[in-house]
């Protein structure tokens, strides 16, 4: 294994060792019993800027003994806090995908004539001449092109849609991913990300998951709160705050998880934070946590720290109650 590396750059795909070969990434966590199975706290939004990501970055400062899990893998963030160095790393196969093998190819345009995607093209290669070829990005995987091909010129190949890793902070070890672009079935790899920090923790003996989870209420937020002890809300006083928070404890409560919530920015207006409190009464939801608006978050984050670490504001201190809170509620058994 080489030495820690900082943050790759998208398209490295050499293999990497398995997480079990790995050395524990932070020595100084206390374990837990290495038998139990470890608690997941999942803290979600119901879109980005809502402060989830800082939120995230703050409790991974303060609760020890954990393994972080970036499964916002559309748009992950969570590294620009905690500057991870890489360990381990691995190609997200989901699917397959079509590739023309020109030298077999007759040119006759049948798979063109029947792929349903418009995957397949006939383009002008660097020798001038009029080839076929697939589009990755557009294609389905279906098969039905190799199928039409009487030449035996179309082979399907695993897709690579991303890129998963396991990588060491300062505040424990990060389970994150990144999507290609135009790769789907990112509820796939959110649950690869949750899956592993979960094998990763029973290996390490830590006794809880902090999942930063994506955005809206779509199929890799369900990915993400699957099997959650404790969904945290991040929401912000604003019309869109208070609509999305709805659709969120939705989805959670229909799931019968455990929800808490946190208003951010809360003295931005008092008037929606008003109105958010009165949607947590009339579902049964406590605000375990509300957060000032102050300009040191910010600053804490283009110096690359949580707002714990930056201190000197009163939000860090609203926060390590908010923590109390959640630690407690952890200890509760399921709903
Ligand atoms: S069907 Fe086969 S031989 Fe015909 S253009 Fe497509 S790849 Fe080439
Ligand atoms: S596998 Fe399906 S989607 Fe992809 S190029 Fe072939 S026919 Fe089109």
């Amino acid at each position: 294994m080489s030495g820690p590396e900082q943050e790759p750059t998208k398209g490295v795909s050499e293999p990497g060792p398995t997480v079990s070969e790995s050395e524990p990434a932070v020595s100084e966590q206390t374990p837990a019993a290495p038998e139990s199975t470890p608690k997941q706290l999942v803290v979600l939004s119901g879109k980005g800027g809502t402060g989830k990501t800082s939120v995230v970055a703050a409790l991974a400062t303060l609760a020890t003994a954990k393994v972080l899990a970036d499964c916002d893998v559309d748009a992950a963030d969570l590294h620009l806090v905690l500057n991870p160095k890489r360990r381990h790393h691995e190609t997200f196969i989901s699917g397959k995908e079509a590739r023309i093998i020109a030298d077999r190819c007759s040119a006759c345009g049948d798979c063109m004539d029947h792929c349903r995607f418009d995957a397949i093209r006939l383009v002008v290669d660097a020798d001038g001449r009029s080839v076929y070829t697939v589009d990755p990005i557009s294609c389905e995987g279906c098969g039905l092109c190799a199928r039409v091909c009487t030449s035996g010129a179309i082979e399907m190949l695993d897709a690579e849609r991303g890129e998963w890793f396991v990588s060491d902070t300062r505040h424990g070890p990060l389970v994150h991913a990144r999507l290609s672009i135009g790769g789907e079935n990112s509820g796939k790899l959110v649950t690869l990300v949750r899956e592993q920090a979960v094998s990763l923790a029973r290996e390490i003996g830590a006794g809880l998951i902090l999942v930063d989870g994506p955005p809206g209420i779509g199929c890799p937020v369900i990915a993400s709160v699957t099997g959650a002890d404790l969904v945290l809300a991040v929401t912000e006083p604003t019309v869109s705050g208070a609509h999305d928070l709805e659709r969120a404890a939705e989805l959670v409560q229909g799931f019968g998880l455990s929800l808490a919530v946190c208003i951010n920015k809360t003295d931005l207006n008092p008037d929606m934070a008003g109105r958010i409190r009165e949607v947590c009464t009339a579902r049964g939801l406590s605000v375990v946590g509300e957060l000032s608006y102050d300009t040191a978050v910010i600053r804490a984050q283009v110096e690359g720290k949580s707002i714990i670490e930056y201190g000197g504001s009163p939000v860090a201190d609203q926060i390590r109650d908010m923590w109390r809170i959640l630690e407690d509620r952890l200890e509760e058994p399921k709903e």
